[in-house]
């Protein structure tokens, strides 16, 4: 590989950028009209204006994302997470006009933006998923019934194409199964333009913990332990840890080996993610994210492992340089998610940024293309950065991120960075383990 498209913007973008920049390879970014101003465009060796502010005219515009790396002389484009980063056509395409994805297969994506599909591939596959239909549910009343029935109130009827925490619905009793079926079928197909729907067994009180896998062409696959993101607001992940409180390491051996086991037979290529809910000490496959994630900095700093790097190499055709007892994992890492909006109503906070100081020391890591001046635009996603630290202890590195949060200043604009503090001073984080439901229904209902 000798010179990347990157196909995405904001922080993840010149997290890319600096991958490359370390391996020596040549950099493109592309950016919409609203995005002239942001760091890896001005740090990157090229760039290429693909279009209006709108994601959908810019980012998500696939011809204009293919000719700029034609024009431009790139040899592979890294899509980043969002955007296009898991449409199967988009890296079709990629690699039909000749460049490098740096992801899977287009069919893997392809199945596992297909949650049904991808059910019967990780059952097929061993990897333990919730209790469920297994496949399409028909409209044959009688049938749904005696399947919940089978399965145990409550249930949760979910939309095979569904994404980003929408096209769910709880079902508590047999009055309510019918009607939630149909209108999460309508739903469903209005918004994804799918509407096929599953039923699962609903978990009351589960954590999210999903493991971290790596694979080359060449038939190897390795893990690299997992995260716990069950610290969650509207299914969105606000903090994010490594690794999970009270999983063991005989757990944590056996669940891996399930997922490495998992990519070996769908022939899986580069990094991905197996998420699970997590309940009485037993895992349950949701789903499977085919791409580099938000969260990915904690498993690099307990690892070693820059994951972005090792993706860029895989792509090149580069075997995976481990095996799995290569693969240590030391200490504890922390992530905050940083957004541009109000701590409390979560309103977006776009615009100029008059103050900005990082915090610093050992073992913290600011990811963020923020600097003083810049513009926050209206059009994206309001996550602004990430700050990640690292400890000896999940303790020590929870004492690094009190520290770095009371060491941030950020003006002009509004943040979620004091919700981080009364997060990082609660007992029940402190203490660990919490479940998906803790912050909206213990800490963001008690003020
Ligand atoms: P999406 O692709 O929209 O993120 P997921 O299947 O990953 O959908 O589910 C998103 C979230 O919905 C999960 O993190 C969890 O909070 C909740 N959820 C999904 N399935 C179940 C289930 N069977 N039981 C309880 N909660 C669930």
């Amino acid at each position: 590989m000798q010179k990347l498209l990157i196909a995405n913007r904001g922080e993840i973008a010149l997290r890319i950028l600096r991958a490359c920049r370390e391996l020596g390879i040549k950099t493109v970014a592309v950016y919409s009209e609203a995005d002239r101003n942001l760091k890896h465009v001005l740090l990157a060796d090229e760039s290429v204006c693909i279009g209006p502010a709108a994601s959908k005219d810019s980012y998500l515009n696939m011809p204009a994302i293919i000719s700029a790396a034609e024009v431009t002389g790139a040899d592979a484009i890294h899509p980043g997470y969002g955007f296009l980063s898991e449409n199967a056509d988009f890296a079709e395409r990629v690699e039909k006009s000749g460049f490098t994805f740096v992801g899977p297969h287009a069919d893997t994506i392809r199945i596992m933006g297909d949650k049904v599909e991808a059910i019967k591939a990780m059952q097929e596959a061993g990897v333990p998923c919730v209790p469920g239909s297994g496949g399409p549910l028909n409209n044959d009343a009688a049938t749904n019934i005696a399947l919940a029935e089978k399965i145990g109130y409550p249930v949760i009827i979910k939309a095979a194409g569904g994404g980003g925490g929408r096209g769910m619905r709880v079902v508590r009793a047999e009055g309510e199964l019918v009607s939630s079926i149909e209108t999460t079928q309508a739903e469903a197909e209005a918004a994804f333009g799918n509407g096929m729907v599953y039923m699962e067994k609903f978990l009351e009180t589960p954590r999210h913990v999903e493991i971290q896998v790596m694979a080359d062409e060449h038939g190897n696959a390795i893990h690299l332990g997992e995260r716990d993101c069950s610290m969650q607001r509207r299914h969105q992940k606000v903090i994010e840890e490594a690794p999970a409180p009270g999983i063991t390491e005989k757990q944590r051996a056996e669940i891996g080996a399930v997922c490495v086991e998992a990519c070996k037979r769908i022939n899986y290529r580069g990094a991905g993610t197996f998420e699970f809910l997590y309940q009485d000490g037993r895992f349950y496959f949701i789903e499977m994210n085919t791409r580099i994630q938000v969260e990915h900095p904690v498993t690099e700093l307990i690892t070693g492992i820059d994951l972005v790097a090792t993706q860029l190499k895989v792509a090149s055709g580069e075997r995976l340089p481990w095996k799995q007892e290569d693969i240590q994992i030391r200490g504890h890492a922390i992530e905050c998610r940083i957004n541009a909006e109000h701590p409390r109503t979560f309103l977006p906070s776009p615009g100029k940024v008059t103050r900005f100081h990082v915090a610093g020391g050992p073992g913290v890591r600011v990811d963020s293309h923020v600097y003083r001046d810049y513009v926050v635009p209206p059009y994206y996603d309001a996550m602004i950065g990430k700050l990640i630290c690292h400890g000896d202890s999940r303790d020590a590195a929870l004492a690094r991120m009190r520290t770095a949060l009371d060491e941030v200043v950020l003006e002009g604009i509004q943040s979620n960075i004091p919700l981080h503090r009364e997060i990082l001073q609660d007992r029940g984080f402190s203490n660990g383990g919490v479940t998906i439901h803790y912050l909206e229904q213990e800490l963001l209902t008690h003020q």
